[in-house]
């Protein structure tokens, strides 16, 4: 595996890599976990070269979130790469990718990043689809593959690659899950024992919203009930929001007649949990 640190460095890998057919890269901020390298072995399996990012974006942070103590581990993340088959590790400092500090010409999704993560994270959107678009202009993959887990951002990617016509195949992988059914997350490391139990309210609630749909429910506000309701027997979790949505607009549905994306945010203790299932 070669690492690559600056843009220059990459694009010269990147050229000689065009022989072995297709790349697929796979964006993350590092701190691997199963859920990374799960996307690292869809990109093996259907690309010849695979590209991994490691980029810690400061400008998808708010000024209140954990951009200093996000978890870094590239070391270790090194070890990993190279045991599943990343080919190209592109690992830029800061500087690199914003030289004059930031950038004055941004990518600005419009409705689908005011809804959902966009009301507790405003400018997030705006950052994820600026640095991706740089990344996908820096790699030029052929195939990008991102999370489920992160629904809402696979869906302004998608959103983002037809409107503004990237080349880019985008590809999405399902979530990740510990046993006990806890979305496998870098900050699942801030989980005290405690919370780490209490952390699995999530999938549970998604479970019982799960469960009711396919019993026959279509009613969205009473799964959206049915999961406040298991996620208000955990005292530990503080719900930022419970969402049954239309998967491609991210509309709130009234009635669950074809696909839907349930989602939530919930606050166990310090740390900001996501989590999603899809209906079909
Ligand atoms: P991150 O490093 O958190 O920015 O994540 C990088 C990519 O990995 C994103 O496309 C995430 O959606 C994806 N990802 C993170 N956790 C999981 C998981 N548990 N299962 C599948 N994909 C994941």
């Amino acid at each position: 595996m070669q690492i690559l640190t600056t843009i220059d460095d990459f694009r010269t890998a990147r050229a000689n890599a065009r022989a072995t057919g297709s790349l697929g890269l796979v964006p993350t901020m590092g701190h691997l976990h199963d859920g990374h390298l799960e996307l690292v072995r869809h990109a093996s399996a259907a690309n010849g070269t695979v590209a991994v990012s490691i980029f810690v974006n400061p400008t998808q942070f708010g000024p209140d979130e954990d951009m200093l103590t996000y978890p870094r581990d590239v070391e270790r993340d090194r070890v990993l790469l190279e045991e599943v088959g990343c080919d190209l590790l592109f690992y830029p400092p800061v500087e690199e990718m914003y030289p004059t500090g930031g950038v004055d010409i941004q990518v600005v999704p419009g409705k689908l990043a005011a809804v959902l993560e966009g009301v507790s994270r405003p400018g997030h959107f705006r950052g994820v689809a600026t640095v991706v678009a740089k990344l996908f202009n820096i790699v030029q993959p052929e195939r990008a593959y991102f999370g489920q887990k992160d629904g809402q951002q696979l869906v302004v990617i998608r959103q983002m690659v037809r409107d503004l016509d990237f080349p880019v195949e985008i590809v999405a992988v399902p979530t990740v899950r510990e046993p006990d059914g806890l979305a496998m997350s870098s900050r699942n490391t801030y989980l005290s024992p405690d919370e780490r139990s209490a952390a699995t309210v999530l999938y549970r609630a998604l479970m019982r919203a799960q469960e009711l749909h396919l019993d026959g429910e279509h009613d969205a506000e009473v799964l959206r009930a049915a999961m406040s309701d298991v996620l208000a027997s955990e005292p530990l979790a503080a719900v930022d929001y419970v969402s049954v949505a239309d998967p491609e607009t991210l509309e709130e549905l009234v009635l669950v007649d074809s696909q839907a994306m349930v989602s939530l945010a919930v606050r166990i203790g310090g740390t900001r949990l996501i989590d999603n299932v899809l209906l079909a």
